[in-house]
């Protein structure tokens, strides 16, 4: 009789296979039949299923041919017997004589002396070995590579069934990577405090495909062209894409050029079709073998390839089951922790803030938007976490130590214990801070400082009542746009403003107009390509050659503060001429209010963010023409230093606290003084006591930040006395040092002051 084909030895089998998943009876009766199935299809004496339990053990669960009594006796530790072997490797192993192997093992109670060849593979689920799948001959059968693949299939249905029938728990996953086996730790920089104690939910989520099992090997090739294809057109328009100029470009170029090269990728997708699997099964078969191959490769450049490779699978997978690009609208966690490679504010915003508990990025730095709106929900940011994509686990438990930049995955019971005991410490210094809610933000000696909130949700403004600010200096009005599913109108921002203001119960609110463009896309409003955002057309250089959407925000701030106060500030000036065309915009709105009858604010106070270091040489007439100046010191750094705030590998080279930018800050202070012209700081630097205690020696008394600073700030703010630490700045002004951050810490610890 002539063998059979293996693809069709599989097929035939899958196929048997879906009729007993389908059928009824419980998951433990299936796997039975299932075993049975097997050991037919594949002509072999004995099929066994081993399950991972608790503990890493490996635990009979069904067989057909060893002795029905050893099923849920027999137990292999990982690493013990060829069964611990093949789970403690995540790899296939196939022996002609099982008991001439070293790491053989005899279990008398199954009754196995009567086999000899020995095939098994590992049953993966997400990357991780869940079981063992083994066949065992009476012969010396050599088995060969085909053989291998089709219980590599079979085991990738079997893998589904025991997921699906929660045969397998989560916690009894087992992560295939070395040492891996315990909890793991990584590193990673902090970008917002706090501790988040939660659930991992991938932010790009892996897919879960519906369908294993095909129906037409030829119409599931087709799907496989189609979504290749597909994948090929999204390359294209990437390496087309003006901002892939650089590293970027020549990775992504490299990989296209592998993955079209990669014949043996792409065949064994092929084969795995071939053998009965759907296209999407069969790249996730292919994804799986690619990932535990990268557990195992130390040379880092081939794992970086790997590593796109996967990324690659995955928008295939994306082409094939039209999955959701982000975890965010599906059902998340109560205590979601998010993880990502990257994220942009707006996609932050996309989640349910209630569930949120943190989020761990590969990639980021502090002054990124999305680091921001993380700072104003007030849940922990990890960044430059290594791998945290691959090697966090969908529905890991998780804790991300925002205050030691690290984060615990699968973490024992004892640092589960140690970190409720530290966010039990923080509740109480919170309590603490709340305690100082009603103290006045005065030094030691007497100096009354304007502490104001900067905010973007409305959530934010129920802040103001619970830190009791002075106001809101920075209100990000973008931040609500980012959030909504296309551009709100004149009457809905009319609303939105409205209701800002009546949260604000009098308090004034500096509205910065807005503020997109560089980082801060809006969803609905498809980015123009730029080589470098960051100085391209953002901020107030959008509004106003959309004049449109300027005069429609400034028409609803108008008519929100209608008969009240209105303080309208404008980023990202550059020139006097660009404050002046502004300006002019929000007279024609005033004048096109009155002339409609309507009321317009009892007064209106107007600013400008100081954030290019181009207006610093026309500050003279700028200060003539502003009610008020707000210092963005994340954007003026950025310029000033020349360093891309979003730029992970330059965030921490050059420091706020140093003397040029003190100088810059001081002489701009200096300058709005003599003019009578107040001026604020908003930006990130704020939310640090170490900070804000410079900028109050340096003469600011109006300061802006987060609200989950607030407490710690005027902690600190009713700790210092001004004129020591004005006195000691002015020794440092003129220092030729990067930074003089650590002499201020020490200053700060000689005088008491709180930090
Ligand atoms: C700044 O640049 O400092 C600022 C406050 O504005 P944003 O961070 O929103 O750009
Ligand atoms: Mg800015």
């Amino acid at each position: 009789m002539q063998e059979p084909q293996p693809a069709s030895t599989s097929r035939r089998l899958l196929g048997r296979l879906r009729d007993v998943m389908a059928g009824s009876g419980t998951a433990e009766e299936r796997l039975n039949k299932i075993v049975a199935l097997i050991a037919d299809g594949l002509a072999a004496q004995v099929c066994s299923c081993y399950v991972m339990r608790a503990g890493e053990v490996l635990e009979l669960f069904a067989t057909e041919g060893l002795k029905q009594s050893a099923v849920h006796r027999t137990r292999l530790r990982v690493g013990e017997g060829l069964v611990g072997l093949i789970a403690a490797q995540a790899r296939p192993i196939a022996l002609a004589d099982a008991w001439s192997h070293a790491a053989f093992v005899y279990r008398p109670e199954t009754g196995e002396e009567l086999y000899h060849s020995f095939m098994g593979v590992p049953i993966i689920r997400g990357g991780r070995v869940i079981g063992v799948l083994v066949v065992q001959d009476r012969e010396h059968r050599h088995y060969v590579d085909e053989d291998v693949e089709t219980l590599e299939t079979v085991a990738m249905v079997l893998a589904g069934l025991l997921v699906a029938h929660e045969l397998i728990r989560r916690e009894e996953l087992l992560p295939t990577e070395g040492n891996a086996l315990l909890p793991l730790r990584l590193e990673g920089v902090r970008l917002s405090p706090g501790v988040g104690i939660g659930t991992a939910v991938l932010h790009s989520p892996r897919i879960i495909v519906p369908k294993i099992i095909n129906e037409d090997p030829q119409a599931e090739l087709l799907r496989l062209e189609s979504a290749i294809a597909a994948l090929h057109d999204d390359l294209d328009v990437m390496l087309a894409s003006p901002e892939s100029v650089g590293e970027e470009y020549r990775d992504v170029l490299e990989t296209y050029r592998m993955f079209a090269q990669d014949h043996g990728w792409k065949n064994r997708i092929h084969e795995a079709i071939r053998s009965g699997l759907t296209a999407e099964a069969a790249v996730q078969k292919v994804q799986d073998d690619t990932r535990l191959r990268m557990n195992q490769v130390t040379d880092s450049y081939i794992r970086e390839r790997l590593y796109d490779l996967q990324d690659l699978a995955n928008r295939i997978l994306q082409h094939l089951t039209g999955a959701r690009a982000t975890a965010a609208r599906g059902d998340l966690p109560e205590d979601t922790i998010v993880v990502a490679r990257s994220m942009g504010p707006a996609e932050l915003l996309d989640y349910d803030r209630r569930k949120l508990r943190g989020l761990v990025m590969e990639e980021g730095s502090a002054n990124m938007h999305v680091a921001i709106i993380a700072r104003a929900l007030d849940i922990p940011v990890l960044a430059r976490v290594k791998e945290a994509v691959a090697k966090i686990e969908p529905y890991d438990p998780i804790i991300v130590d925002g205050e030691y930049g690290q984060v615990f995955i699968r973490p024992g019971e004892d640092i589960q214990q140690a970190f409720h005991a530290s966010l039990e410490a923080r509740r109480a210094r919170a309590a603490h801070h709340d305690a100082l809610r009603d103290l006045p933000a005065e030094t030691l000696d007497g100096v009354r400082i304007t502490m104001l909130l900067n905010a973007g949700l409305l959530l934010d403004m129920q802040n103001l009542q619970r830190v009791n600010a002075d106001g809101v200096g920075l209100y990000r009005t973008e931040v609500p746009f980012m959030a909504r599913p296309a551009l709100p109108d004149v009457e809905a921002q009319t609303i939105l403003y409205g209701k800002i203001l009546a949260l604000a119960e009098g308090r004034p609110v500096a509205f910065r107009t807005l503020d997109v463009g560089g980082d801060k896309l809006l969803p609905y409003w498809n980015p123009v390509e730029e080589p470098n955002p960051a100085m391209g057309w953002r901020s107030i250089r959008v509004t106003l050659d959309r004049p449109l959407i300027m005069r429609h925000q400034l028409r609803a701030l108008i008519r929100a503060a209608a008969g009240q106060d209105l303080d309208v500030m404008f980023p990202m000036v550059t020139a006097v001429a660009e404050f002046d065309a502004a300006r002019a915009l929000l007279d024609r709105e005033i004048a096109r209010e009155h002339s409609r009858g309507g009321v317009v604010p009892r007064r209106i106070r107007v600013g400008a963010m100081l954030e290019v270091p181009a207006l610093m040489w026309q500050l003279r007439p700028l200060l003539q023409r502003v009610d008020f100046v707000s210092i963005g010191s994340n954007d003026l750094a950025q310029f000033l230093f020349a360093n891309d705030r979003t730029n992970t590998q330059v965030a921490d080279r050059y420091d706020v606290l140093s003397p040029p930018f003190l100088y810059v800050l001081h002489s701009i202070l200096k300058q709005c003084e003599a003019a009578g012209v107040p001026c604020s700081v908003c930006g990130e630097m704020v939310r640090n006591p170490l900070e804000a205690m410079a900028l109050i020696g340096l003469g600011f008394r109006r300061i802006s930040m987060a609200a989950p600073s607030f407490g710690a700030v005027k902690g600190m703010v009713r700790s210092m006395s001004v004129v020591p630490v004005q006195h000691y700045l002015e020794t440092l002004l003129h220092l030729p040092h990067q930074s003089v951050r650590e002499r201020l810490r020490m200053f700060a610890l000689d005088h008491n002051i709180a930090l």
